[in-house]
């Protein structure tokens, strides 16, 4: 499902160099690499941030968190030096994009990098890698010390008298270091698990320097922003939301992968013209937009703008872009069951509404798709979910209970019908779609 599809719709800005070599930094230099970052050198922070600020890009980790806006907060002066984090523990369920873009494309995670940093006035950046992408460390690896070699990272970067380092880290396969406090702390070399907040990292952050952390997405953008201008760059996207951004698009649809396509594009038609529609002639059941932890879509819900206010606006989010079509053949219960199992292993243990809520949905779904289930559970595991949210100190807890209401909520009549020890009465495909 990790590869880059073509479509006629598709804007290939972010995807532009994928699949031509540019991992070798002669090539990345032939397609207009480096040129952004020479240019943020020539014109200085407050014009970096300036034009990030009127690109409209938002965080592509999930929260849609302006990035200008997120790179001024951080102090123009500290005692403590100051960091940049680039978040490539690309973790939630359905998402498999930061793999294509450190596979295809590292430099540009470099210069997005180098551009943050100058942005804020910092000289080291960190790269930290999702454990279970350890194959793509190489391929960073080699890209950073090719951009050393060449005067582009260390001392005196590109002539211009600045320094600027950077190191790559990978994880060990937790989905909470995703998060970007834990992020912090496993990078420390402590036990990923959340900061309490204030302080926000922008003002103490990495060994106790403003810190600016964003997604691998985000930080390759970045270089594009500088590079078309940041009025061409809004002006590909929807109002608030500019540019493209990388859709992975799974399950039942008839072309899988991963498409770039402009912020605001029609849900429905990304699903039945750009992927291809449902295999089989089978129906449309249900779409899951952002990832595993938003709440999910019914099809009389999904002809929608894929941007986070439209997303939104519809009763769930645009999240990391991980699109999940479900078919009339999937069980939504064993689904909940299936995402649920996921939170419940991942859940780091700190904070006892997310540790235990987590542990008894998943034991209470099990029982009850398994046929055990009595009519007031559908209830329970509802009221249990809704005194999850907004009482966790990281985002996992709601993200374990945003879905699971909304399971209960579209698809009560399914819950239903695994009542009076009844055998689940429909295919057993979602462990196949959800991975
Ligand atoms: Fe850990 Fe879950 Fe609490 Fe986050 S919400 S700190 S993952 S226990």
């Amino acid at each position: 499902m990790a590869n880059l599809v073509s479509h006629p719709d598709v804007v290939p800005l972010l995807s532009m160099r994928f699949g031509k070599g540019a991992s070798a930094l002669d090539r990345y230099l032939e397609l207009e690499g480096y040129q952004s970052a020479r240019k943020a050198l020539e014109m200085g922070p407050e014009w970096i941030i300036s034009e990030m600020k009127a690109s409209g890009l938002r965080g592509r980790g999930g929260a849609g968190f302006p990035t200008g806006m997120k790179w001024s907060f951080v102090p123009k002066q500290s005692e403590k030096p100051k960091y940049v984090l680039v978040n490539g523990d690309e973790s939630e369920p359905g998402t498999c994009k930061d793999r294509l873009i450190f596979e295809h494309d590292p430099h540009s995670v470099i210069e997005g990098t180098i551009i943050a940093g100058l942005a804020i006035s910092a000289k080291m950046g960190f790269i930290y890698l999702r454990g279970e992408y350890r194959y793509l460390l190489k391929i960073i690896e080699r890209a950073i010390e090719d951009a050393y070699a060449k005067g582009f990272l260390g001392k005196n970067i590109f002539g211009s008298g600045r320094d600027f380092d950077i190191v790559s880290h990978t994880g060990a396969g937790a989905y909470e270091v995703g998060e970007e406090s834990a992020l912090m702390e496993s990078l420390e070399g402590k036990r990923g698990i959340p900061r309490i907040r204030p302080p926000f990292p922008a003002v103490v952050g990495l060994y106790g320097g403003p810190t600016v952390i964003n997604n691998a997405e985000t930080i390759a953008t970045v270089p594009h922003v500088l590079r078309i201008g940041s009025a061409e760059y809004a002006k590909l996207g929807s109002e608030r939301n500019g540019g493209t951004r990388l859709f992975c698009l799974s399950g039942h649809v008839q072309r899988p992968g991963v498409y770039e396509l402009p912020m605001g594009y029609n849900l429905k038609k990304m699903i039945y013209e750009v992927a291809g529609g449902i295999p089989g002639g089978k129906q449309l059941k249900a779409v899951v937009p952002g990832g595993s932890s938003t709440p999910v879509l019914l099809p009389s819900e999904i002809d929608i703008g894929m941007d986070f206010d439209q997303v939104a606006k519809a009763g769930s989010m645009l999240g990391s872009g991980g699109v999940v079509v479900l078919d009339e053949s999937v069980c939504m219960v064993e689904f909940a069951l299936r995402t649920i199992k996921f939170y419940q292993h991942e859940s780091c243990g700190w904070c006892i509404p997310c540790r235990e809520g987590t542990d008894w949905l998943k034991k209470t779904l099990t029982r009850f798709h398994s046929g055990g289930g009595v009519n007031k559970d559908i209830d329970n595991i509802k009221y249990l979910a809704e005194n999850m949210l907004g009482k966790t100190f990281c985002p996992l807890g709601d993200a374990a209970a945003m879905p699971t209401i909304a399971f209960i909520k579209k698809f009560r009549k399914e819950f239903e019908d695994h009542l009076d020890g009844k055998p689940c009465p429909y295919a057993h495909t979602a462990e196949s779609v959800l991975v």
